[in-house]
């Protein structure tokens, strides 16, 4: 089986090199028979190839059975005509990974102020507010006088509809909770239809409670409570900003893996950005990007029915829960490791899993 693995810009290249050596101890522990291709992307190369990403690069990938992207500096890719293509989208779209899974959940060992809890966050990840995605060519937003400026927000039946199914059936395997999250006391038309969709999906699925939240307050009940939530589902933009809150509220932004999925392809991602920060200190969280190829690792065990990919994913997660309880792991979730050697203590934990 085979992964193509892009480190990224920013703390990619320190945890991603984290994250191959975990794949490498996976594939060993469970015979999985990974193998890894490893290329670029990102500023890398933009200075090697003159773009982010290449049509070559595409093609690779799409051949392949996944890919691990490292955190990109999509700040910095401002005009495509440049090659500053933002990678991020450019997967998601050209590979039509529509439903981003981001999983959040408090760790025995951290610090955590809202209590134990356990929940999923379940984004569209391809039409929405985000501009770079939602329109065949071009963008959707645009400068229409030096003052002015209309971004447009796409909302499709079919996207809302592929999304929430993918939710349920998510709920499904856990505690049978959806919760809708949406605008639609403002944004009537377009979370109107999700809110709808979501309604009419859920007819297939008796056994899964179903509720819905506005997003404003959604913010103050999942730092209140959020015990009280197990799947939820909601568009782009507010996935993208709800599931930043929830990695946080887990212990750390650097516990929010990612999984990218579509039909026939799926990437592993962290939740996060390329943290420029602290990049190149040894003290990024590389439990993010682990459990993010753990993620990978999971949903080819369930699509293609390989126990041995179900039984590595389970492991990857549990030995970062026993890792950061015994303290070694990075000081932003109460460590006193560095990246590599969080790295190093963590591959005789999974060999022994
Ligand atoms: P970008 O512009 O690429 O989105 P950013 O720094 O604006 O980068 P994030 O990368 O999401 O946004 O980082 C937000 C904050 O969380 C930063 O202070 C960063 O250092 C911290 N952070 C992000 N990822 C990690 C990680 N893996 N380990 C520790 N801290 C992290």
């Amino acid at each position: 089986m085979k992964i193509v693995v892009l480190p990224g810009d920013g703390i990619g290249p320190e945890t991603m090199a984290v994250t191959v050596d975990v794949l490498h101890a996976a594939s060993r522990r469970f015979g999985l028979n990974l193998e890894l291709d490893h290329d670029i992307s990102g500023h890398e190369s933009l200075r090697r190839h003159g773009a982010t990403v290449t049509p070559a690069l595409l093609e690779k990938v799409k051949a392949a059975d996944g890919l691990m992207l490292g955190p990109m500096s999509t700040y910095d890719f401002k005009d495509e005509s440049k090659g500053e293509i933002n990678p991020s989208k450019f997967f998601r779209k050209e590979l039509d990974l529509y439903a981003n899974i981001r999983p959040a959940r408090t760790y025995a060992g951290v610090a955590h102020k809202v209590g134990k809890f356990d929940l999923v966050v379940v984004r569209e990840n391809t039409e929405g507010f985000y501009a770079d995605r939602n329109i065949a060519s071009g963008g959707s937003e645009m400068l229409i006088t030096p003052d002015v400026v209309v971004s447009l927000r796409r909302i499709t039946r079919h996207c809302c509809e592929r999304i929430a199914r993918a939710a349920f059936e998510l709920a499904m395997t856990r505690k049978k909770h959806v919760t809708i999250v949406h605008k639609a006391n403002v944004l009537k038309i377009g979370d109107g239809m999700f809110v709808d969709t979501c309604q009419a999906v859920a007819r297939d699925y008796p056994k899964v409670q179903l509720d819905d939240v506005i997003v404003d307050a959604m913010l103050a009940h999942v730092v209140r409570a959020p015990q009280r939530f197990d799947v939820i589902v909601t568009t782009n933009m507010f996935g993208d900003i709800l599931s930043e809150l929830t990695a946080e509220l887990s212990g750390s932004l650097g516990l929010g893996g990612s999984l990218n999925a579509g039909l026939d392809h799926a990437m592993g991602q962290a939740a996060h950005g390329s943290a420029p920060d602290i990049a190149g200190q040894d003290v990024a969280n590389p439990f993010s990007l682990i459990l993010s190829a753990g993620q990978l690792l999971g949903w080819h065990g369930q699509r293609k029915r390989l126990p041995a990919f179900n039984a590595a994913a389970q492991a990857i997660e549990a030995a970062v829960a026993a890792a950061i309880e015994a303290g070694e792991a990075t000081r932003d979730v109460g460590g006193r490791l560095g990246t590599a050697a969080t790295g190093r203590g963590f591959v005789p934990r999974l060999l022994a899993a």
